[in-house]
């Protein structure tokens, strides 16, 4: 009797030494996932930190954009994590990078020129028409209080939601449709961005742009050289349109009604 108990309380003993190894190996290795997790990812982006800060000087500042809140944005932003894995080291050239099904995000220096032409304010409600990636949504959120944007090719919305949720950018809504009818429900807008190529100004966007309010849109034919142009609407209700530059986006598509 008295030895089966020594046998059962040594086994228990044995027992708990073993768990307490289990348990501090598993401690351990948990500890230096951790470590090895964190470590490279932060070297990785103040790496990335850099690049985008030297992007703005170079290609933002040194052009001719010097609104602060724009420079401001551009930096804040991280646009390598907009883009695909593969293209991520080249996140920061000085071009626009493809984001598949044959879209693509624009160069930064037509980010922050279409931005800065909208001369957003901290109240203003905004629309893009063109989500893509969401990272001009993103750039214009850091700004305005409100973002509406929208995205005609259903993964690519559905993948911009997610980024932009997780990346904690509380004031962009997604949704899937065809942006040349605007987004009645939140009209009228401060500014709305069009970020692809329309041969012609939407009139339901012009209908529901604000009194005062701007829109930047790239206008002419699809796969040719088209005309950035700004569309402002007097306090009145009158339009001028000014044109700003040559640029090449890719085609506003259209769901047939
Ligand atoms: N602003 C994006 C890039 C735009 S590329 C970014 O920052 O990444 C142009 C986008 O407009 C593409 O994703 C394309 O699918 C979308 N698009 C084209 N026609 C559209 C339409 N009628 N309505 C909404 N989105 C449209």
């Amino acid at each position: 009797m008295l030895n089966s108990r020594y046998f059962a309380s040594k086994l228990i003993r044995a027992n708990l030494k073993l768990l307490f190894v289990f348990f501090l190996f598993s401690y351990a290795s948990l500890i230096f996932c951790y470590l090895s997790y964190c470590f490279p990812r932060h070297e990785d982006s103040q790496k990335y930190k850099k690049l985008r800060y030297k992007m703005v000087n170079q290609q933002i500042a040194a052009r001719d954009i010097y609104n602060q809140k724009v420079l401001q944005a551009m930096r804040d932003v991280p646009r390598h994590l907009f883009v695909p894995e593969r293209r991520k080291k080249s996140a920061y050239g000085d071009f626009p990078l493809p984001i598949g099904y044959g879209q693509t995000i624009s160069q930064p220096y037509i980010v922050a020129l279409m931005t800065d032409l909208l001369k957003p304010e901290k109240d203003d409600i905004a629309l893009e028409v063109g989500t893509g990636s969401g990272y001009q949504a993103a750039v214009l959120s850091k700004i305005v209080k409100k973002i509406y944007t929208v995205e005609i090719i259903t993964p690519l919305g559905k993948a911009a939601e997610k980024r932009v949720n997780e990346l904690g950018y509380k004031n962009i809504t997604v949704r899937i449709g065809d942006g040349y009818f605007g987004w009645e429900q939140y009209a009228p807008f401060d500014c709305i961005i069009v970020t692809a190529a329309s041969d012609h100004i939407p009139p339901p966007l012009v209908k529901q742009l604000k009194n005062g309010g701007k829109m930047a849109i790239p206008v002419g034919k699809p796969f040719h050289v088209q005309k950035l142009m700004v569309v402002e609407k007097s306090e009145k209700g009158e339009i001028r349109i000014k044109n700003i530059l040559p640029v090449r986006f890719v085609p506003l598509r259209r769901i047939q009604r």
